[in-house]
């Protein structure tokens, strides 16, 4: 199995398509948005600060991200993994690729999942999450929790994140936009690219990733 770096607009159902994979094929799921949201759990000066940045929706600076996914991806020792919400920039795309160098990391292939912004939004908009990693939306039947507001997998309360509101949305499918073109350009260029449309059912998106990674 090839190592996936998952790229998309929010709400494309990264998490979601993630956790199918991590079940049936063992990767290990490392998402930049959780990593920073453990920065800000831990309640620093660093993390206060993040906090603020990503509930208005904007992106946080470049080389914080990049440590983080060094430091993460160093413990994996070779196990498969997807990365998830990285890169994001140009920037990050071209550190990255250092990065992946410097851990001896050639296998692996870019999978854009491609969203309509209206169906984005919809999504966003009833987009509930657990503590625990497990992410629903009330929109879509097979997402619903079994028990309204409650995780089926350990029956804590859901709740909406703070940057799930309609402002943050619009800025951070901006910013998305306009960086996704060069970021895209260069995962073609390493003939790395695949392209995936989700404007469609759980199971038909995954059994395309499940195509381009084997
Ligand atoms: P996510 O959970 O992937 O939707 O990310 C939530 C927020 O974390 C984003 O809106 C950004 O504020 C921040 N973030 C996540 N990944 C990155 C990244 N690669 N570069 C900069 N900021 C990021």
């Amino acid at each position: 199995m090839k190592n996936i770096i998952l790229i998309a607009p929010p709400a494309a159902g990264k998490g979601t398509q993630s956790e199918i994979l991590v079940q049936k094929y063992g990767y290990t799921h490392i998402s930049m948005g959780d990593l920073l949201r453990e920065v800000i759990s831990s309640g620093s000066t660093l993390g206060k600060e993040l906090k603020n940045i990503i509930d208005s929706g904007a992106l946080v600076n470049d080389d914080l991200t990049i440590e983080l996914i060094y430091n993460k991806l160093k413990t994996l020792e070779g196990k498969p993994f997807i990365v998830d919400g990285f890169p994001r920039t140009m920037y990050q795309a071209l550190e990255f690729e250092k990065v992946l160098t410097k851990l001896n990391i050639t296998e692996y292939v870019a999978v854009l999942l491609d969203l309509s912004k209206e169906e984005a939004v919809k999504r966003i908009d009833g987009r509930l999450i657990c503590k625990c990693g497990k992410s629903y939306n009330i929109y879509q039947d097979n997402l619903k929790p079994k028990v309204d507001g409650i995780c089926d997998k350990c029956g804590a309360k859901l709740e909406k994140r703070d940057d799930d509101n309609v402002e943050a949305f619009k800025k951070r499918y901006e910013i998305f936009q306009t960086n996704i073109e060069p970021i895209k350009e260069h995962y073609q260029k390493l003939q790395k690219l695949e392209i995936i449309d989700v404007n469609r059912s759980i199971s038909e998106i995954a059994e395309d990733i499940e195509k381009v990674i084997k």
